[in-house]
């Protein structure tokens, strides 16, 4: 089966189309029939070693496609069962290993390109909203990168809950965007500087809440936007890894909550992972949450696909296509 390997840590260079035999199951594992294939920003990481995955290994953690093969021990799904994992063991291939624990089966109502375009997103921005500062009516967020993946989700999901949202975002058509997936109030921080707006447009208090994934650039001034006893979810690095802080800050800045947190610790059962997922997968089938899928692209250009998703000119979500 062809597959997207990484042999090496490095730029774009170490990221190669090669063809490698379609594994076998072990216990407690299903073998599936990719059809889509979700790009994330974490591949990046693990190309680049930031996040250290032992090597070789093919790239890519979200997926959607059919049952091909169970592992011994699996009897919760049977061979062509459309199913979709954020978890996936390899995505970027024709066939991928996922743990059975951790593979959802997809509602008929949903195809498989929708399901794997906001599965892992999907996931983050509702523990995000839901969980890790649970957002109610008279709430205020500030999300960075709203017009991006993850950010066009929350946004609509943090308006699903009742919040007021403050949207940052680089450019006129990204603030179009995340306008129309909810966002109050839009700030192009190209354009002006975002703590100044946040303060102004809550009269002074600064927000409950900063869902911050762009990290070095914005984290200071994330900070900065929140009242008294806010929380600052960084839940990525998008511009880079935020620097040490000396914690006195967080007392200084208003007594301050700062979390970072992982996908991984808010789908630690099985039923917390089912329960969330069928939000997710409900609300699209349903047309109340919209994915925005930007771009295919075939399995054999991910590093075109990984270039576009760093370079500030991607909105949505990116697949590819095996
Ligand atoms: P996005 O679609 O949000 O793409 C990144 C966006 O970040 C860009 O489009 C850009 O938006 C903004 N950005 C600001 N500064 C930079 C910079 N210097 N370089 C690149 N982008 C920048 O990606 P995703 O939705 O896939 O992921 C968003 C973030 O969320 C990532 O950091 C990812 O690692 C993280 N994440 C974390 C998870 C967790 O559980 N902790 C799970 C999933 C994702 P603009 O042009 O508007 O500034």
């Amino acid at each position: 089966m062809k597959a997207i390997q990484i042999h090496t840590t490095g730029g774009l260079e170490v990221v190669h189309l090669v063809e490698i035999p379609t594994p076998t199951p072990a216990p407690g594992q299903v073998l599936v029939r990719v059809a889509a294939i979700g790009v994330n920003y974490i591949e990046n990481y693990h190309r680049d070693g930031r996040y250290p995955v032992p090597l070789p290994f093919t790239l890519g953690m979200e997926a959607s496609g059919t049952v091909a093969a169970l592992g011994p021990g699996v009897s919760d799904f049977a061979i062509g069962d459309p199913v979709v994992s954020a978890a996936v063991l390899g995505a970027y291939a024709e066939y991928a290993l996922v743990p059975a624990a951790q593979l959802l089966r997809v509602p008929a109502s949903l195809d498989l390109r929708q399901a794997a375009a906001v599965f892992l997103q999907g996931l983050t921005a509702h523990y995000l909203a839901f969980s890790t500062f649970p957002l109610k009516p008279g709430d205020t967020a500030l999300i960075h990168a709203a017009a991006g993946g993850v950010g066009l989700l929350l946004t609509q999901m943090a308006r699903r809950l009742g919040a007021r949202v403050l949207a940052t975002v680089s450019t006129p058509e990204k603030a179009a965007l995340a306008r129309q997936a909810g966002a109050d109030e839009v700030i192009l921080y190209t354009h002006s500087d975002f703590v100044a707006e946040t303060r102004r447009l809550t009269s002074g208090r600064g927000v409950d809440v900063v869902y911050d994934s762009v990290g070095k650039t914005t984290f200071t001034g994330s900070l900065d936007c929140l009242r008294p006893r806010g929380l600052l979810a960084l839940f990525g690095a998008s511009s880079g890894a935020v620097p040490p802080l000396d914690l006195i800050e967080l007392s200084r800045k208003g007594s301050l909550f700062l979390t970072r947190p992982t996908l991984g610790h808010y789908t630690l059962t099985r039923a917390e992972l089912e329960s969330r997922a069928a939000d997710i997968l409900a609300w699209v089938a349903d047309g109340s949450l919209r994915v925005r899928m930007e771009h295919t692209y075939p399995l054999a250009q991910a590093r075109q696909a990984l270039l576009d998703i760093t370079s500030r000119r991607t909105t949505g979500k990116l697949l590819l296509l095996p």
